[in-house]
């Protein structure tokens, strides 16, 4: 069977990597893919846009593909696997109407609380409504969002309230496109947080290993919020018990309500949770897709075929299979080109790759390309380093021997990926 992959970052390696293992798999395609895939064995790009819909199509229909799977949430949010189901392709990935958990953070609100899911207070604008007065009345520090997708961008957070009508304003003025024609305002969450995947079928849940991704650029948490610098599986802030109530009180609760709301959910759910220091698992946000960096340590880590899984999540017996996970530790290091994540540096030489692959773990590529036979940087995030170990330390060392013999001009990348899990570990908690 041929699979065909869509997408052109880290998690769409990961997933084209995993794809090929697969015994039933003759070829994997990725469209458009990047440097990696490019050269990863059994894989094959494709030069098609992911957001072009009617080219995924036709290439399905003519390369004769088994299996489609989204990586990204654009094309989800302008409705492919719409398009490949009115086509009779078998796709992996919610519907546009269920893809608005992530396309529309008015609707994800609106919906948490008419399910009674746990979430921050929050009230919704537009440029008509907008009600600077219920701004001055919440207490700081407010958390801001543009509505739609904003490239990981729309979320402000402000240590007043005089900011946070300044930047509401902003975003009703077009700094982020359409994205900002609604605007979410609501309470800070203290916590910690974590990621949660999940397979869903529509009704039945499979669940990932769990995960903790780092948004800052720069060590310790500090500096801008990035698209993810690095993420590492299991995350110890979701133990067994906060695993239950997360199932219980979030995930389940999500599935059975877009069913019940005649939307039912197929794919990946990641939910972004911040557990409150009094237990409550807060719903930040959802994201329709596989998290990019979370995709690659997790995948190291899963045994079973995840080819299977997707089609068992299309035929709606998610609850006759289970997913086997590697009772070792991954952790991924994004390694970003110089200006990330502001205007980027494009098109340096990247050196040790080869020396890289001869070592253990696995570099995924993300913003690369091939020019001349040799790959070139050629987007923010390049490269992640995963490795593998019987603890979060192991696979850090692991991660940042393959990160020490990789380079190019500017390379940055924070050097405390899983500190959090580190410290846990050594006070043996
Ligand atoms: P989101 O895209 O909604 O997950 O927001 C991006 C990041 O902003 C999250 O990963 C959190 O670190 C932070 N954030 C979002 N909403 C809140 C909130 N209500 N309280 C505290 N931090 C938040």
């Amino acid at each position: 069977m041929k699979i065909l992959i869509v997408g052109s970052g880290g998690r769409e390696h990961a997933l084209a990597w995993k794809c090929a293992q697969s015994p039933r798999v003759s070829e994997v395609l990725v469209a458009p893919g990047n440097g990696g895939t490019a050269t990863e064995p059994r894989v094959r790009n494709v030069d098609v846009a992911s957001e072009d819909v009617a080219g995924l199509v036709a290439l399905a229909k003519a390369e004769q593909v088994g299996l489609t799977i989204i990586g990204p949430e654009a094309p989800l949010v302008v409705g492919v696997v719409d398009a490949f189901i009115a086509a009779g392709l078998r796709c992996f990935g919610p519907r546009q109407a269920a893809a608005q958990l992530e396309g529309s953070k008015a609707f994800t609100k609106e919906f948490l609380k008419r399910h009674g899911i746990p979430t921050a207070a929050y009230a919704t604008f537009t440029r008509e409504n907008f009600d600077p007065d219920w701004v001055r009345r919440q207490r700081t520090p407010i958390v801001v969002k543009a509505s739609g997708l904003a490239a990981g961008k729309g979320v402000v957070i402000v240590d007043s309230a005089d900011e946070a009508i300044a930047t509401a304003q902003a975003m009703f003025g077009g700094q982020f496109g359409s994205a900002g024609n609604e605007v979410v305002i609501e309470e800070f969450l203290p916590g910690e947080e974590a990621s949660f995947i999940v397979m869903a079928d529509g009704k039945n849940i499979v669940t990932m290993a769990t995960s903790q991704d780092h948004k800052r650029l720069k060590d310790a948490d500090a500096g801008p919020n990035t698209g993810g610098m690095g993420a590492y599986s299991p995350a110890p802030v979701v133990d067994r018990a906060m695993h239950e109530r997360i199932m219980r009180e979030v995930i389940e609760p999500t599935i059975r309500g877009l069913a019940k709301d005649g939307t039912p959910y197929t794919g990946f759910l990641y939910a972004g949770i911040m557990v409150h220091p009094d237990g409550t698992p807060n719903v930040l946000e959802y994201n329709c897709r596989f998290g990019d960096p979370e995709t690659q340590p997790i995948l190291m880590r899963l045994r079973s075929d995840l080819v299977e899984l997707c089609e068992a999540a299309l035929d709606h017996r998610l609850d006759r299979v289970q997913a086997d996970w590697d009772p070792r530790a991954a952790l991924g290091v994004v390694l970003a080109a110089e200006g990330y994540p502001d205007s980027v540096r494009k098109g340096d030489a990247i050196h040790g790759l080869d020396a890289a692959a001869k070592l253990p773990g696995k570099v995924f590529h993300a913003g690369t390309r091939m020019q001349d036979g040799a790959v070139v940087t050629s987007g923010g995030r390049v490269l992640c380093a995963v490795g593998l170990g019987e603890d979060v330390s192991a696979a850090q060392r692991q991660a940042y021997a393959l990160v020490d013999a990789i380079s190019w001009q500017g390379m940055q990348c924070r050097r405390d990926i899983g500190y959090r899990a580190i410290a846990r570990e050594r006070s043996g908690e």
